[in-house]
C-alpha cells in the first residue's frame, strides 16, 4: 500500500478531547476517528488491526469446536421480556419504530440465540453445540471516556455453548480456559486468569485481566502466577504471603479483555430449551458463555505497547509488517525504493510504502514511529547499492543489510 493513497493520515497533535492514551494515539496515527463518545469509526489502518485480532480469535474458537454464525442486532422486545431483562439490563438501548414496535439493540445475544437453537435441538444427539459470532454490540454505558476500552458500540466475540449435562459443560469450560490463555498470548497480551463472582447463575466466573494503570478493574494476585482474584470479591488482602511461597500478593489496576462464565439452565428455562436424554427423559440444556472484547483488545494493546514516539504493535496484530521509506527525493533513491517495494510485494509481504515527496524525512520517520509497524526499511543514498537500512520498532539500533537478506528477514524473522 502506498501511503500517499491511504485513506486516513497521521495528524500533528493528539486530539485534546480524548483522555485515554489508546484513543489519543490511534486517532493521531490515523487508525480510528471518533463519531461520538464511545463510538469510533475504523479507518483502513485500524480495520487491518481489528481483522488480525478477529482472525486469531476466530482460529482459536474454531479449534475449540466452535461454529461461526452471525446474529441480528435488532432484537425482539418479547424475548427480552421473557428473560426479565427488558427492564433490568441498565445499558440496554431500546428502539421504537414508526410502527410502534419496540426492539432492543443487541448488547449480548442469549435472547436471540437460545430461541434459535431451540428450533434445532430435540435429542441428546443434537448436543453439544458451540456457536459464536464476531459482531458489533451496543451498550448505553454510563461513562465512555476510555477510547476503545469502553465503547457504546464495540466489537465483541461471543461464544455460547449448549450441553446435555453440567459435567460436559465443565469439560468444555476447562478447555476454554486453556484456549483463552493461548489466544491472548497469540494476541501479544499477557492476560491473568482471574476468579470473579459468577453473578446470579454460578459461584464463580473467570476474567482475563491485563495489568495496566488506566484499567477500570483491580485484581489481587500472586506475581508467581498461581492466584488472582478480582479485588471486588476477594476475601484476601494485598500483602498476604502467597501459600506457595512466591512472596506477598499484589493489588494492581487491570483491563478485562475477556471473560467466561456458566449460565447453566437460566436461559434454557426462560425459552423452554429442552432435549430428550438417552432414557427419553425431557431435560433442560445447560449453557456457558465466553466473551472477548475485540475492539477493547485493540485499545489494550495500544495502552501497554507504546513509547514516547507512538505505538509499538506486536507483530501478530500489526497493520503491516514493514514500513518502507526514502530519505530524499533523488531519482536514484526513488527508483531503488520502488524496486524494493515491488520485491517485497512479490514475496507476499504486507508493506506500507511512504512514497510522499512533499514531506521531510524527519516527518516520515516520526510518522513511522507513531504508526508503529514492526519493521522500518529505509532507502537512502548513504546505503550502498543493494543495501537497505533495517530497524525494528521495538529495538534502538538500526543496521544496514543486503536487500535480498532484508526481504528474507521480513518474510520469516520473529521479532520478539
Ligand atoms: P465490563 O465489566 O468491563 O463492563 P462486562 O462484564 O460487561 O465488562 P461482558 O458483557 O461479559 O463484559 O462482555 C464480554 C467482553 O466484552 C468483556 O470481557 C470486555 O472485554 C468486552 N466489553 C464489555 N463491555 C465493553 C465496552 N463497553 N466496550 C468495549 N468492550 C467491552
Ligand atoms: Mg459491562
Amino acid at each position: 500500500m502506498k501511503y500517499s493513497k491511504l485513506f486516513g493520515k497521521t495528524i500533528k497533535e493528539a486530539p485534546k478531547d480524548e483522555l485515554a492514551v489508546n484513543a489519543k494515539l490511534l486517532i493521531q496515527a490515523g487508525f480510528i476517528r471518533k463519531e461520538a463518545a464511545g463510538v469510533y469509526n475504523f479507518l483502513p489502518l485500524g480495520l487491518r488491526v481489528l481483522n488480525k485480532i478477529s482472525n486469531i480469535i476466530r482460529e482459536e474458537m474454531n479449534n475449540s469446536g466452535g461454529q461461526e454464525l452471525l446474529l441480528v442486532s435488532l432484537q425482539r422486545k418479547e424475548s427480552w421480556e421473557k428473560t426479565g431483562r427488558w427492564n433490568s439490563f441498565d445499558a440496554l438501548f431500546k428502539i421504537k419504530s414508526r410502527y410502534d414496535l419496540e426492539y432492543a439493540l443487541g448488547p449480548t445475544h442469549e435472547e436471540v440465540l437460545v430461541p434459535l437453537v431451540n428450533n434445532f435441538v430435540n435429542s441428546y444427539r443434537d448436543l453439544p453445540l458451540k456457536l459464536y459470532q464476531i459482531q458489533n454490540k451496543f451498550r448505553d454505558e454510563a461513562r465512555s471516556k476510555a477510547g476503545l476500552l469502553r465503547g457504546r458500540e464495540f466489537l465483541m466475540k461471543d461464544l455460547y455453548s449448549f450441553h446435555e449435562s453440567e459435567e460436559d459443560l465443565m469439560k468444555y469450560y476447562t478447555l476454554m480456559k486453556k484456549i483463552y490463555k493461548k489466544t491472548f498470548l497469540r494476541l501479544g497480551l499477557s492476560a491473568i486468569e482471574t476468579v470473579a463472582s459468577g453473578g446470579t447463575f454460578s459461584d464463580f466466573s473467570h476474567e482475563y485481566q491485563v495489568v495496566c494503570e488506566s484499567g477500570e478493574d483491580e485484581i489481587i494476585y500472586c506475581p508467581g502466577g498461581d492466584f488472582s482474584q478480582n479485588a471486588e470479591i476477594a476475601k484476601v488482602k494485598e500483602g498476604k504471603e502467597c501459600d506457595l511461597g512466591h512472596g506477598p500478593l499484589k493489588r494492581v489496576k487491570t483491563i478485562e479483555v475477556g471473560n467466561i462464565f456458566l449460565l447453566k439452565d437460566k436461559f434454557s428455562k426462560a425459552f423452554g430449551l429442552t432435549f430428550k436424554d438417552k432414557n427419553g427423559k425431557e431435560k433442560y440444556a445447560v449453557m456457558g458463555c465466553y466473551g472477548i472484547g475485540i475492539s477493547r483488545v485493540m485499545g489494550t494493546i495500544v495502552e501497554v505497547c507504546n513509547d514516547k514516539k507512538g505505538i509499538v504493535w506486536p507483530e501478530q496484530v500489526a497493520p503491516f509488517r514493514a514500513h518502507l521509506l526514502t530519505v530524499n527525493n533523488s531519482q536514484l533513491t526513488i527508483n531503488r525504493a520502488n524496486e524494493v517495494y515491488e520485491k517485497l510485494q512479490k514475496a507476499g509481504v504486507d508493506v506500507l510504502y511512504d512514497d510522499r515527496e512533499d514531506v521531510s524525512a524527519g516527518q516520515k520517520f516520526a510518522d513511522a514511529d507513531l504508526i508503529g509497524i514492526p519493521i522500518r526499511l529505509v532507502v537512502s543514498e548513504k546505503t550502498p547499492d543493494e543495501k537497505i537500512e533495517w530497524k525494528q520498532r521495538n529495538k534502538q539500533k538500526a543496521e544496514v543489510v543486503a536487500l535480498s537478506e532484508a526481504v528474507k528477514r521480513v518474510e520469516k524473522e520473529s521479532l520478539v
